[in-house]
C-alpha cells in the first residue's frame, strides 16, 4: 500500500538528497520530527498508522501504548522487478528483519511488558524501530503513551504527571510537529492534547490538531466549528479524520477499506462535506508534507551559503596552484542553480499553501 504520508514530497526531497550527496555531504537535510500527544484512547496510534498506511502498532481501547516508540522510516531504492520489499528493524534486536508486520506490533507489546510489566505500567524508555521502505519519507514519527488520570494496575499515584513529563520532553524540541489528537466524542474544549501543545508551542507554529472518533459523536452534535477553527484558534488549523474502530480492529478491517470509508463518510456527510480541505487522513497527510516543504525552504538558504563558500574556498585553492580546473568549480555552480530554482518552487508552494489556510 502506498504511504499517503509524503508522496508528493518525495521526489523533491529525494532530490536535493542528490544533489548533496553529489557534494559529499548525504545527511544535510535534517526533516522535522513528528509525535502524537492526546488523552489516552484518543486514537493516537490509530492516526499514525493510518499516516503511514500500514498495521503494525498496538491499538485498543485500554491504554496500549505505554512506552515512547520512535519510528524511524527510512526511504529505500525501488527494486527494478517491481517487488518492493518493506520490513521493520528494531534497535534491541539488531541484524533481524520483520517482513511481517503482525510480527513488529507482537514484538512491540513483548517489549512494552519487559519494560513496563504486564499489568498497565507506562515506562519513560523508548522503543526504537525503524521501517525501510521505498513509499517512505525519512521521516521520525514518535508514538507516546497517552494522558490518564485515574491510576490503575501497577500504576504509581502520579501517573498523570509523570506521562506529562514524558510526553513534554519530546514536544518541547523546537523541530517537533505536534498532532494534538482529540476525541471528537469527548469534551473538545477541554482536550488535554491542544493544552499540552500550547505549553509547547505557544504561537501554534508547529501544532496541528487532529480530531479523530468524527463517527461516534453524540447525534445531534458535530464538530464544525471545531474544525473551523471557530472554538479553538490554531494557526496551522485541524483535520478531522475517522479511523478504524475497535469492531473494525477485531475484524481485521485494512487500512485500506479504512480509507475508502472515511472519504465516503465526509462525502456524505451533511455537516462536513463542504469541509473537505480539512477532513481525512490524506488531507493530514498533505498539512504535514507541507511543513516539510516549508522546512526545507527554510533551511536551503543556509546550504546555499555553504556551498558558495565551499566554491570560493576551491577557487582559490585553485588560483594559488596557478592552475584551472573548470570540472569542480562549474558543478558546484550548476549545484547552486539548481537549488536556486527548488527555493523558488518551494516559495510558490508555500505561497499555495497559505491561501489554502487562510480560509478558516
Ligand atoms: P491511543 O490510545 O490514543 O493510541 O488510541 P488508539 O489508536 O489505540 O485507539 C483507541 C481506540 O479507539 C481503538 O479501539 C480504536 O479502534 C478506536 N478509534 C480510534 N480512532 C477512531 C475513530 O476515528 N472512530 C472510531 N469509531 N474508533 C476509533
Ligand atoms: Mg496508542
Amino acid at each position: 500500500a502506498a504511504a499517503p504520508l509524503g508522496h508528493n514530497v518525495i521526489p523533491i526531497v529525494n532530490k536535493l538528497q542528490d544533489i548533496f550527496a553529489q557534494l559529499g555531504t548525504s545527511k544535510t537535510i535534517e526533516l522535522p520530527q513528528v509525535a502524537v500527544v492526546g488523552s489516552q484512547s484518543s486514537g493516537k496510534s490509530s492516526v499514525l498508522e493510518a499516516l503511514v498506511g500500514r498495521d503494525f502498532l498496538p491499538r485498543g481501547s485500554d491504554i496500549c501504548t505505554r512506552r515512547p516508540l520512535v519510528l524511524q522510516l527510512i526511504q529505500t531504492k525501488r527494486k527494478p522487478d517491481g517487488s518492493d520489499e518493506e520490513y521493520g528493524e528494531f534497535l534491541h534486536v539488531p541484524g533481524r528483519r520483520f517482513y511481517d508486520f503482525n510480527e513488529i506490533r507482537k514484538e512491540i507489546q513483548d517489549v512494552t511488558d519487559v519494560e513496563a510489566g504486564g499489568n498497565k505500567g507506562v515506562s519513560d524508555k523508548q522503543i526504537r524501530l525503524k521501517i525501510f521502505s521505498p513509499n517512505v519519507l525519512d521521516i521520525t514519527l514518535v508514538d507516546l503513551p497517552g494522558i490518564t488520570k485515574v491510576p490503575v494496575g501497577d500504576q504509581p499515584s502520579d501517573i498523570e504527571a509523570r506521562i506529562r513529563t514524558m510526553i513534554m520532553s519530546y514536544i518541547k524540541l523546537p523541530s517537533c510537529v505536534i498532532l494534538a489528537v482529540t476525541p471528537a466524542n469527548a469534551d473538545l474544549a477541554n482536550s488535554d492534547a491542544l493544552q499540552l501543545a500550547g505549553n509547547a508551542d505557544p504561537d501554534g507554529y508547529r501544532t496541528i490538531g487532529v480530531i479523530t472518533k468524527l463517527d461516534i459523536m453524540d447525534r445531534g452534535t458535530n464538530a464544525r466549528n471545531f474544525l473551523l477553527g471557530k472554538v479553538i484558534p490554531l494557526r496551522l488549523g485541524f483535520v478531522g479524520v475517522v479511523n478504524r474502530s475497535q469492531e473494525d480492529i477485531m475484524l481485521n478491517r485494512t487500512i485500506k477499506d479504512a480509507l475508502v470509508a472515511e472519504e465516503k463518510f465526509f462525502r456524505s456527510h451533511p455537516e462536513y462535506h463542504d469541509l473537505a480541505d480539512r477532513c481525512g487522513v490524506p488531507q493530514l497527510a498533505k498539512k504535514l508534507n507541507q511543513i516539510v516543504v516549508q522546512h526545507i525552504n527554510t533551511v536551503l538558504p543556509g546550504l546555499k551559503a555553504r556551498i558558495s563558500s565551499q566554491l570560493v574556498s576551491v577557487a582559490k585553492e585553485h588560483a594559488s596552484y596557478g592552475e584551472i580546473t573548470e570540472s569542480k568549480a562549474g558543478m558546484g555552480a550548476l549545484l547552486l542553480n539548481i537549488l536556486s530554482k527548488y527555493s523558488e518552487a518551494f516559495s510558490s508552494m508555500i505561497e499555495g499553501k497559505n491561501e489554502e489556510m487562510s480560509t478558516s
